[in-house]
């Protein structure tokens, strides 16, 4: 059923318009994410530039047809390429997508108006698209590497159905039995060819949007579990961390250390300096209970100047000795704060999860018990919750 060719492309230049104007004013971002957001919908300006030239051809010379309309499609897909692997943070090869173009674009020139052959310039152009296409894959896999996420795969199979569209093309061209001479002819090929490309922006669209809801998305749920002052995970990272670490024990049979750590008379720091001040002393103090961690510990902030522990792998010896390195690691550091050198001490309280144990708040509450223990016994030490029932903190570590 061929169409008019002018008339599909009229439509996918409507098209192409009407979702550069929505993605520009219907999407917000920050940063790297807005300038991709912007760059993706000047594209799809320039793509709806593009389907005007073929929309109009006949106020164009077959030259200004070939040339002008193949160089704006060009300058669209090199700024699609780009806003993509600025969205997914992949490195921009901005040289070689401009090389990509560029070659694009003279091997385009060449077979239309130095040494015009229909068949040539077609496969010229969809190698161009297929080496685009191939740039979207290597992004959205990191490297070919992983298949990740709903969003990536949508646009994956968007990108590789355009080269499947691709090579129909150029099979209908070499070896089909109707074999058009010029884009601007309506017959089925093109006519279905146009249909489907003409869509593509709408495809890509849809894709390119769930991408940058699905990477937001993954954004504030980073956010929903940090700590804003610290940079440590809040209680709700914390909750989900002791029910995954202490899953992950009872499956391997190994313990869970877990390590509660008070600021020792932090009202009086924020007296002293101000709650400003004790904020600044509060980060330092992140700090300093780091450097004493291993790799695969987590902490986190679950009240005022309260910190959290969780050291897996971890027995009550070991846990311990991390407790008493903490300790005297924020005893030694010196804290500068407002000129001053600052000392501070914390309180520890240590337990170690054991492997009947359900749910999350009995190791935390024996913790806790061990830790006001470690408070009455009169601060900057540490105290360990031997059993498991009633928190008895045997053991004082400390000055
Ligand atoms: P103790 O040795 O018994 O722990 O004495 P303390 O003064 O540290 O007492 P407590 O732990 O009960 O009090 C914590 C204080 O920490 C109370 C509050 O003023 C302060 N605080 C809580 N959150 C913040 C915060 O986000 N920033 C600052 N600067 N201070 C905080
Ligand atoms: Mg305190
Ligand atoms: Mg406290």
């Amino acid at each position: 059923m061929p169409f008019r060719v002018e008339t599909l492309s009229m439509i996918s230049m409507l098209q192409a318009a009407v979702l550069a104007v929505l993605l520009w004013v219907g999407t917000h971002g920050d940063g790297q994410i807005r300038t991709s957001l912007r760059i993706r919908a000047l594209a799809l300006a320039v793509e709806a530039a593009g389907w005007g030239t073929l929309a109009f051809h006949v106020y164009l010379s077959q030259a200004q047809l070939v040339m002008g309309g193949n160089a704006l499609n060009l300058i669209a897909q090199a700024m699609s390429v780009i806003a993509l692997r600025l969205l997914l943070g992949a490195p921009l090869r901005w040289r070689l997508v401009t090389a990509i173009a560029v070659v694009g674009w003279l091997g385009v020139a060449w077979f239309g108006v130095v040494q015009p052959d229909y068949r040539y310039r077609v496969l010229w152009g969809s190698l161009t698209i297929t080496m685009n296409m191939l740039l979207n894959v290597e992004a959205l896999t990191d490297g070919f590497r992983s298949f990740g996420t709903r969003a990536r795969r949508v646009l994956l199979t968007v990108s590789l159905l355009a080269v499947v569209l691709l090579v129909w093309r150029e099979s209908q061209l070499w070896f089909g039995s109707d074999q058009p001479t010029r884009i601007n002819v309506s017959d089925d090929t093109n006519t279905f060819y146009l249909v489907l490309s003409g869509m593509q922006p709408l495809f890509a669209s849809i894709g390119f949007l769930l991408l940058y809801s699905e990477i937001l998305q993954q954004a504030l749920y980073k956010l929903a579990r940090i700590d804003a002052l610290t940079g440590v995970s809040n209680r709700l990272a914390i909750d989900q961390s002791i029910a995954q670490m202490l899953a992950h024990a009872q499956r391997q049979h190994e313990s869970l250390g877990v390590l509660m750590i008070d600021a020792d008379h932090f009202k009086r720091i924020n007296d002293r300096f101000g709650h400003a001040g004790g904020d600044k002393v509060l980060q330092a103090l992140v700090t300093s209970i780091r450097a004493s961690l291993r790799e695969g510990d987590v902490i986190g902030r679950i009240g005022g100047e309260e910190f959290v522990v969780l050291s897996p792998g971890t027995d009550l010896a070991a846990a311990q000795a991390l407790g008493e390195r903490v300790r005297q690691m924020v005893e030694h550091t010196r804290l500068p704060i407002d000129g001053e050198l600052l000392q501070l001490t914390v309180s520890v309280g240590v337990a170690v999860a054991v492997a009947e144990e359900k749910g999350n708040a009995h190791v935390l509450r024996r913790a806790d018990k061990a830790l006001y223990a470690a408070k009455r016994g009169g601060r900057n030490r540490v105290m360990v919750a031997f059993t498991a029932e009633d928190g008895s903190h045997g053991a004082s570590v400390g000055a």
